[in-house]
């Protein structure tokens, strides 16, 4: 199979449709073999019907149901996982995707890319999200040095192995570019076209930018220090540990001086030091027993063996 194209959705009926035939009219003149993948996010309008209708004239287009809505990333997952197409392509349902840009996703492709992103260069949404994606975008490239601009359209192109290869759960899709470099996948970025939301409204309030910067925490944890816990939290023990070890050893040598140190605040806060680092050190060594009995490894780390 040529391409997989997987597309989660919740409750986005009046767009479902339209989408299909968008998707056919820019599919079809590539004389590629495809499927659709539809995740259904435990929708409770009438999305299901009017897809089903869909099905019967296309039989490339299945289904798949979650059993409630688990959200965006559990829904491009479980479309990963069934994925059968040498290139996978994920979009939005709502129609501000465009399936005209699939082609070109591809071509860019075939420059050499892992991963290829969507730019949502002109974007058409309310600056309730447009500012706090410019500031998610800006942290997420700062801290992690990938150099494109949206990270987190829904518009994207991957080889299968990429997708096979990157675990996504809780809030992670809005990091899949952040996932894939780390595993020497190769990322690029294309500028496509967006359109207004015609139909429903979205699905993501401000809720989403608590849960967006814990994800980056969890993200750069992953990416960075998943194979050695240690490094972290190691760290941060000793030089705390340190630090109280001085200051306790000054204040000991104060008392045997016979000066009164009961009352000190410096007593306190090297009392807490010693604490906090020993607490921080046992975790680091925890987290490390803890990954040296399970295989934490890149799944795909291999381009290729050359013999
Ligand atoms: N979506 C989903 N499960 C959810 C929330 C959203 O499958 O729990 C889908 C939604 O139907 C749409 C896509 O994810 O196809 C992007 O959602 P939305 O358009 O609401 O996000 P926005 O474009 O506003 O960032
Ligand atoms: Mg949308």
């Amino acid at each position: 199979m040529d391409l997989t194209i997987v597309i989660p959705f919740l409750n986005e009926q009046d767009s479902l449709e339209e989408l299909v035939e968008r998707i056919y009219q820019n599919v079809l003149p590539l004389n590629m073999s495809f499927e659709i993948l539809f995740v259904d996010d435990g929708s409770t309008d009438d999305s299901l019907n009017r897809l089903m209708k869909k099905k019967k004239e296309h039989p490339e287009i299945k289904i798949i149901r979650l059993r409630k809505n688990f959200g965006k990333s559990i829904a491009l997952s479980e479309g990963f996982k069934r994925a059968q197409g040498r290139v996978v392509i994920t979009m939005d349902a709502d129609l501000q995707d465009d399936p005209a840009e699939i082609p070109n996703l591809l071509k860019k492709l075939d420059e050499g890319y892992d991963l290829v992103s969507g730019w949502k260069k002109k974007r058409h949404d309310p600056i309730t999200k447009t500012v706090p994606s410019k500031l998610f975008n800006f942290t997420t490239r700062f801290l992690t040095g990938i150099k494109i601009h949206d990270f987190n359209c829904g518009l994207k192109a991957y080889r299968n192995e990429v997708i096979k290869a990157i675990p996504v759960y809780g809030e992670l899709h809005r990091y899949l570019p952040v996932l894939a470099h780390w595993q020497g996948f190769n990322v690029g970025e294309i500028a496509v076209q967006h359109h207004p939301r015609q139909f429903g409204k979205t699905k993501f309030g401000a809720k989403r930018f608590f849960s967006g910067f814990f994800d980056l925490l969890s993200v750069l944890f992953i990416t960075r220090y998943r194979q050695k816990p240690m490094h972290l939290f190691g760290m941060f023990g000793l030089i705390n540990i340190f630090l109280g070890f001085v200051i306790l050893l000054y204040l000991t040598i104060l008392w045997f001086q016979g000066v009164g140190i009961g009352r000190r605040p410096l007593l306190f806060l090297g009392i807490l030091l010693m604490i906090v680092g020993v607490q921080s050190f046992s975790l680091g060594l925890i987290g490390d027993m803890m990954i040296s009995t399970r295989d934490t490894s890149p799944k795909f780390a291999v381009k290729e063996v050359i013999e």
